[in-house]
Parts: structure tokens; sequence; C-alpha cells
């Protein structure tokens, strides 16, 4: 069965990894891309065949399907399984071709644009299955990798009818790497019908194997525009309002300390992601990320800070700064998780059976789904895909890490019944 199963995962990824579904940022529609729904309506059709009934794809682009629980034992739970279907703007995304390495040590050279996988990144997967994209766009283990997981927990699960398990409902959503992951969704509305809206749920999403999640950033966004104007620059003493070098001292002015590249663990930052720069206009767009409240009202705070700054620089009197709100974006999942004890416990009882070790958990320096979905108040820990590197051109997934994701999955499904 292990051989079996193994093949499926590998064959599953591989095709879901080359449908382009880059989301992006700047798209006002929903999803962000409509080539999101080429993988949505794939996965609807897979659905299909593995018996999932209610298979629906929404306006939004969110595939939604379900299983009636089966015995033996009983089960009050509904457990909803989900992943996301984009994969990242922020590196080139189409045109995907997965290459399957028989790891056996030492760098990775790809064969395109000289990408290489240096040895330690990947010191833990001597023996395995690699994927790797061919080395000029990303792979798209995130979250390709966690879809294969729950869809080939699917096809195991009707392989064996033994395998007892609660109702279990399945969504893939779009747009997660642009913030949107859950935008459409309601808890309410994720039903089975004759046993009731979902009861709590785990995101597979990102991370080695081994690794579950309940400690997330707290996320909030925001635009800082600034106003000039134009005079010819020889005759602009005392007149031109240059917002290009005001919002050069804006960006000076952020700490940088707690910049993405200056922090790790449970350090909080300010990501100055984006700027649109002309002398009458410019604009930057900012992140700010933590795990505590304290620490997002320091982050709020230094921005603030930055921009008075600003506003008190005589350089800049006639540039305008415009008002700018924090936009909160998601939320830290660990307070709704502690409330649902045992949908943590069954994970880590489950993750111990499958992979022979206890589960590892850090703070994760990022959001899941599962962090939109606590902020409606349903308990939703993260769980390894396994892919590493991502976002980049040396992104890389284990074939074995999503087999162990799989194991884990048939382990944890059983723990639902009869308590
Ligand atoms: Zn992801």
């Amino acid at each position: 069965m292990f051989e079996a199963l193994f093949k499926h995962v590998q064959e599953t990824f591989i095709r879901y990894a080359k449908v382009a579904t880059g989301s992006d940022h700047d798209s006002q529609t929903t999803p962000s891309t409509a080539r999101q729904f080429d993988l949505a309506r794939m996965l609807a059709d897979e659905l299909l065949a593995l018996d999932v009934q209610g298979v629906n794809v929404s306006e939004q682009c969110v595939v939604t399907g379900h299983l009636l629980p089966r015995g033996p034992g009983k089960s009050t739970d509904v457990v909803l399984l989900n992943s996301h279907m984009d994969t990242s703007p922020d590196a080139p995304n189409e045109h995907v071709e997965p290459i399957v390495h028989e790891y056996k040590g030492g760098d990775i050279v790809l064969p395109r644009n000289g990408t290489v996988i240096p040895a330690e990144d990947l010191e833990r997967y001597v023996g395995q299955h690699v994927i790797t994209s061919s080395g000029d766009t990303l792979l798209g283990g995130d979250d390709k990798a966690g879809i294969t997981q729950i869809m080939s927990l699917l096809w195991m699960l009707k392989q064996r009818p033994e395998v007892s398990h609660p109702a279990l409902f399945v969504m893939f959503t779009p747009d997660e790497e642009v913030g949107r992951g859950t935008e459409s969704v309601k808890v309410e509305d994720l039903v089975v019908p004759g046993h009731g809206r979902v009861t709590c749920g785990y995101t597979i999403d990102a991370c080695h194997v081994g690794e579950v999640e309940d400690n997330t950033f707290t996320a909030y966004k925001t635009v800082v525009k600034f106003t000039g104007h134009q005079v010819h620059p020889g005759f602009a003493y005392h007149k031109m309002a240059n917002t290009i070098t005001a919002m050069a001292h804006f960006i000076d002015h952020l700490p940088v300390d707690n910049a993405p590249e200056t922090t790790k663990d449970s350090q909080p930052y300010v990501f100055a992601q984006r700027v649109v720069a002309d002398v009458e206009k410019s604009e930057v767009h900012l992140i700010l990320r933590s795990f505590t409240d304290d620490d997002m009202t320091m982050m709020q705070q230094a921005v603030l800070d930055a921009a008075a700054a600003v506003r008190a620089h005589a350089v800049h009197g006639n540039v305008a700064i415009a008002p700018f709100e924090f936009i909160p974006q998601y939320r830290n999942m660990q307070d709704v998780i502690r409330r649902h004890p045992r949908v943590w416990n069954n994970l880590c009882v489950a993750v111990e059976k499958a992979t022979g070790t206890p589960a590892v958990s850090f703070p994760m320096r990022g959001g899941t789904d599962g962090a939109m979905l606590a902020a409606q108040g349903l308990a939703v820990p993260n769980v390894w895909s396994g892919g590493v590197n991502f976002h980049s051109v040396r992104e890389y997934v284990p074939v074995e890490s999503m087999v162990k994701g799989v194991e884990m999955l048939l382990e944890l499904c059983p723990l639902f019944m009869a308590q």
C-alpha cells in the first residue's frame, strides 16, 4: 500500500504543480486571477471521482465538498480540511516544470538560470525523493503539497473502507498568498447536511514534516501616500515638494531592527514591501506582523512616528501625507485553539503515531487560512505540507513528507470517533 500511496502522491502533486495559479496583489477581482479556476475545476472533477458529496466551485473560486462519517464509533464533529490553490506572485509562477530528484546529498543544480539549492537546505532529506522546479519558476509546493495530501487522504479512504472518520468538510481556497484566502468564507456556511457546520479543522500548508502550528502572526497592512508638486529643478528653491525624498526619509525612519531581514523567532516587524515613486505622488505599501497585541501596537506606533518625523522635517514642509489606517488581515489563532484542546491533542497523537516522534511546533512567522478562520472563532491549527523555501525558485518538496502527511491524516480521522 505504501508504494501505491507514494506513487499517487507524487503523480498528484506534479499534476497540480503544472497548473499556473499565481494570485495578484493588485487585482480587485475575486479570485484575484481567473486562472485559479483551472485548478478549481480540475479538483472538483477529481473530488467527484473520489465519491465526495456536495462538490461545488463558488463564484469566488472556493472549492468545497464533504464526506459523511463512517463507523465504528460516533462523532459529533465536522472536521474541516483546507489548503490553498494559488501560488505566490512574488516569483515567476507560470510554466512550472517539476523535476523529481533521488537526492543523495550535495547541492542540487537546476537546469535553468543557474539556480542552486544548497546542500545545507537539504540536509534532512538525503535518501528521499525531492521535487523541484526547473530553476526559473517557483514550484508551487506552497500549497499544492497541502492539496495533494488532502486529495490523497480521500483516495486512501476510498481504498480502505475499514478506516473510520467523522464528517469531513474539504475546502480549497484561492488567494491565500495575497491575504484574501478566506475572504468569501463564512464558517456558518460550511455545513455537512444532517451533521451541522464545521466544529474544528486543520489547514495543510507550509513547513517541514512533523511540524504543526497553533501560534501564527497577527497581521495588518497599510498604504502611506505622499503628495507634492513638481517645479523646474533649476528654479525649485523652497518650491518643489519632492515626494520621492520624503518617502525615502519615511522608510529610513522605520525601525531597522524590526524588519523581516533583522528579526526571527517571535520578534515583530514592519515590512516596506512595495513603493510607487514619482515627484508629485509616491506611496509605500507596508505590512505589519507580530505574535502579540502589545508588539502590534509598538509596530503601528513606529509607523506613526516615521510619518510624524517626515511631517516635522523642514525640507518636506510642502509634502502632504494622507491619513492612513491599519487594516487587519488575520489574527494569531492560539487563543481559539487553546479553548478547544481536543483539536490540538488529537493532532499531536496522530503525528506521533505516523512519524514515530512527537510533533514539533514553532511560532509560525506567517499566517494561514486557519488564522483567518480563527477570527471567526474556529480552531484550525496548521499542519505541514512538506514544502521548503516557498515563494522562491529554490522551492522544493520531498515526496516522503507529503506521504507522511497523508499517513498522519489517516491516524487523525479515527481519533474523532467515539470520544
Ligand atoms: Zn501557503
